[in-house]
């Protein structure tokens, strides 16, 4: 099946969504549909993938293991999923697609495989499932560049500095979980390439918003989680270059990743270890975690990633206006007003709690968006200008501009997204830096709430 379709669809409207009925009740009274502004954690499941799903659903059998028909079609589409993600991705021959549960469990995967003594380069600026799988290795953690072409000169720096020239990985992002700004890949892998290393691109946040081809951008690997994707069924790819993984133990010992073994003489036993993707999805694969992926791949690809970047851009577009014209509002960036981004933005409120802020979105107007770090804590705190401390009760005035906010509220949005979302979002912010929360909140386990003792 092809990937490309012969005629672009023209998307001017969002794709279908599960979810985009759902009715959530209002503090004030009544009830308003969801509006789902946090893709960036997860992103709704594309009504496509949630029909392949439930017509594969009765057919559904173990994997690689059983006689059985039904056995046989879940082994055939399991394999047809890896053959729809390798397309989709742009994979070149002898790469490997593997299944996953996540980006953290693929960039972890990818860890246990380096080669001993590789020594690994990471921009602290990354999401905490990049900066941290690295322990066995000897890790720099490169400072958060301002530009692009600061963190091209960072790397190169870092990297000529090395001492000795042995194996080394270069892990980044494509585009940050905080601020929406595209990475520059290919001038990274360039330069990474040029100097002897390796580099893996997270891509968990760049591929529900944008093409990512493996060869044209020239990374070794990629990693990205089905949620994100729309396709919120557990599983996630490592996909990229296949000596270090084939070369590692297996990441799970067990079934399934063994393709022979024998008990020796001596008491212990003999392990041939399959050299396939197979090698890392030990145990029984999540067939319909893989199989959801391949639609959600097929159908952003039928539906035309150019339209669909184009369409999202316009949100972008509308949303940073829209919070451009609150002089209150103070969007995060590390690249700069023109840098391109996705569908992902921070901001912080003068006088606003950011978990006050983000629970009266919610509560007062059924936004649902994200507050806190974001699990990108050293670049929050680089952006924010500190170290955050313990968030304060809401209501509480939080700090003025200029001084240090204690965290951030994000927006995210995507493929599924409505305009009437964006701008509800954008009248929201509006209405509640003007005329303050219609309710009263308090803090519970740290996070604020509406106070259900208000009449
Ligand atoms: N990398 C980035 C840039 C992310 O935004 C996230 C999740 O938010 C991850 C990695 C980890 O993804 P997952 O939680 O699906 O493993």
């Amino acid at each position: 099946m092809s990937l490309r379709p012969a005629v672009p669809t023209t998307v001017a409207t969002p794709l279908p969504v599960l979810g985009r009925d759902v009715l959530v009740p209002l503090v004030t009274g009544g009830e308003v549909g969801y509006a789902a502004l946090d893709y960036a954690a997860s992103a709704p499941a594309l009504q496509r993938v949630w029909d392949d799903v439930a017509a594969y659903a009765p057919y559904y059998g173990s994997v690689h293991r059983g006689a059985g028909y039904l056995s046989q079609l879940s082994t055939d589409l399991f394999e047809q999923s890896r053959a729809t993600v390798a397309e989709f991705l742009g994979c070149r021959t002898g790469d490997q697609v593997i299944f996953t549960r996540s980006t953290t469990d693929s960039l972890n995967l990818l860890a246990a495989a380096v080669p001993d003594g590789t020594s690994v380069f990471v921009f602290e600026t990354e999401h905490h499932a990049s900066l941290l799988p690295w322990r066995d290795a000897e890790v720099t953690y490169l400072s958060a560049p301002r530009t692009p072409g600061e963190a091209v000169a960072t790397l190169e720096r870092a990297l000529d500095a090395r001492e000795p020239r042995g194996t080394a990985l270069v892990c980044v992002t494509g585009a940050s979980n905080v601020t929406g700004e595209l990475w520059p890949v290919r001038e990274l892998a360039a330069a990474a390439h040029a100097r002897g290393a390796r580099i893996v691109l997270d891509a968990a946040q760049l591929a529900p918003h944008h093409p990512v081809d493996i060869a044209e951008l020239d990374v070794d690997w990629v990693a990205f989680s089905g949620h994100k994707l729309y396709a919120p069924f557990g599983s996630g790819v490592l996909a990229g270059r296949s000596d270090w993984l084939l070369a590692a133990e297996p990441y799970l010992a067990g079934g399934g990743a063994s393709r022979r073994v024998a008990r020796r003489e001596d008491g212990g036993v003999d392990v041939d270890w399959h050299t396939t993707a197979a090698r890392h999805e030990a145990g029984s694969p999540n067939v319909i975690g893989a199989y959801a992926i391949a639609s959600a791949c097929r159908a952003l690809a039928a539906a035309g990633f150019d339209q669909l970047v184009e369409r999202e851009q316009a949100l972008v577009a509308r949303v940073r206006a829209g919070l451009a014209e609150v002089p209150e509002v103070k969007v995060l960036s590390l690249f700069g007003d023109d840098a391109p981004r996705v569908g992902v933005i921070s901001f912080v409120v003068e006088g606003w709690n950011s978990s006050h802020f983000a629970a009266a979105l919610s509560a007062e107007y059924g936004i649902g968006v994200r507050d806190g770090l974001f699990c990108a804590h050293p670049l929050v705190r680089t952006l924010l200008g500190g170290a955050p401390q313990e968030p304060g009760e809401c209501g509480a005035p939080d700090t003025a501009l200029g001084e240090r906010s204690l965290n951030a509220i994000r927006v995210s949005f995507g493929a599924g997204t409505p305009d009437e979302h964006v701008e509800r979002f954008v009248g929201a912010v509006r209405e509640l830096v003007a005329d303050g929360a219609k309710w009263r909140y308090r803090t519970e386990d740290g996070r604020c709430v509406p106070d259900r003792d208000q009449a």
